[in-house]
């Protein structure tokens, strides 16, 4: 089965469970547009290199496509076109008026330099630029792409449309029209998705631990405000291996060290190490995986211990592991939901940047809490009225969310 065809499987659940028309999901099952580029550059070398890149736009029903770009080794249509699917569920959840994409270059971009980055960049832009824009598609960071990256990207594409465009992509520098608060945003709404989750069994954060997979922006913004929060964060992990120490880390100082450590936590003083497996089976109340996708399969989730995975990440839990948890009374609060924070404020992103008005980050930080709070009530109330986890709970909301205006615009 690939990546796609697992991603489906919550969402036919949730079909089961409410009286839609079939159409409702058939129609998000297909993307409305892929589009597959090559890019080549001229290495440092001399030579030619060609690089393929993707974009897949799965719905624009509620709004532009809106979804973040990705460089890695294994990007492939068929996981554009799976993180495309999620960001029209995630933005349904939220609440936003946006549609869902994703994209992709296949790139280690460890091994380019910097100049090589940007021709790759820009070539990108020059490539997918016919389908993008503030009204139809909005573009922000993902996995291994910055601010710096968005700035290229804004460059080019104002360059090709002989207009500033601030409003057509998003996770860009403040200096450049983006919002305080997004480079936290994602962790932010993670450490909120772990609050709520532990309250509604009672549970206060200061009686709580926590371990992360992942050091990444998410994962490290995940960390310092659960660490924030009170729990105690005692495991964490990045793609060098984990650290784990019983009195508790202070994810802070643990960025520091990897800063001047080549971004790798590994030998951080007064810790033990342990392999990314181990971090993942920690004795914690919450795990939060915040790297890349099926991290949690049916090998390993009988050996989770912990009581609630917030999904940091997207997918990084299998639909068989879904079931070993489910049974293990692990509430698991779905990518869909608990990573929603980053896109929420690329909304507030954008909106500040149609307006050319900027708001302060009190009023950001404030704004995202009411949107994840109300997005985490919705999805745990839909989950107790149709006694289904929390995932097929957050499928059943966006599935509500995309029929009326499916039916309105007579697609049904
Ligand atoms: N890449 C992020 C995600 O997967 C953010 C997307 C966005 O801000 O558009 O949710």
């Amino acid at each position: 089965m690939d990546l796609f065809e697992m991603s489906q499987i919550p969402l036919e659940i949730a079909m089961k469970k409410m009286k839609l028309d079939p159409g409702v999901a058939a129609i998000i099952e297909h993307p409305e547009r892929t589009l597959e580029v090559s890019i080549p550059v001229k290495m440092d070398n001399g030579t030619v290199q060609i690089f393929t890149g993707y974009r897949s736009q799965n719905s624009t029903i509620l709004g532009p496509a809106k979804g973040g770009i990705r460089y890695h080794q294994n990007v492939s249509m068929d996981e554009v076109k799976t993180l495309g699917f999620w960001m029209t569920c995630k933005c349904a959840v939220a609440g936003l008026p946006y549609g869902g994409a994703k994209g992709g270059i296949v790139v280690d971009p460890a091994k380019l330099s910097q100049r090589e980055l940007e021709i790759l960049t820009r070539g990108f832009i020059d490539k997918i630029a016919p389908i993008i824009g503030e009204k139809m598609d909005v573009p922000a960071p993902d996995v291994n792409t910055n601010a710096q990256i968005m700035a290229w990207m804004m460059d080019e594409f104002s360059k090709i449309k002989g207009e500033y465009t601030p409003g057509f992509i998003t996770g860009k520098a403040i200096c450049m029209g983006g919002s305080l608060g997004r480079t936290s945003a994602t962790g932010r709404g993670v450490m909120t998705s772990v609050v709520e989750a532990l309250r509604t069994k009672g549970i206060k954060p200061e009686d709580a631990t926590c371990a992360v997979q992942g050091f990444g922006n998410v994962g490290s913004w995940s960390a310092k405000l659960i660490h924030d929060a009170g729990l105690k964060i005692v495991a964490l992990s990045d793609v060098g291996g984990g650290i784990y120490c019983e009195e508790g880390l202070d994810p802070y100082k643990v960025a520091e060290y990897a800063a001047k450590h080549k971004g790798l936590i590994a030998g951080y003083p007064g810790t033990k190490a342990v392999t990314n497996e181990k971090v993942l089976e920690a004795d914690v109340t919450v795990l939060v995986p915040a790297a890349l996708e099926l991290q949690i399969t049916q090998n390993n989730a009988s050996k989770i211990k912990a009581k609630f995975i917030v999904e940091g990440a997207n997918g990084p839990t299998t639909p068989d592991a879904d079931v070993i948890l489910e049974k293990n009374g692990v509430m698991v609060v779905p990518d869909i939901l608990a990573n929603g924070g980053g896109v929420t404020v690329s909304y507030f992103e954008w909106v500040q940047n149609l307006e050319r008005y900027f708001w302060t980050e009190e009023d950001v930080i404030e704004k995202q809490h009411a949107f994840m709070v109300k997005a985490f009530k919705n999805v745990y109330e839909t989950s107790q009225k149709y006694n289904v986890s929390m995932r097929v709970a957050a499928y059943i909301v966006a599935l509500n969310a995309l029929a009326e205006p499916m039916k309105l615009r007579g697609m049904l």
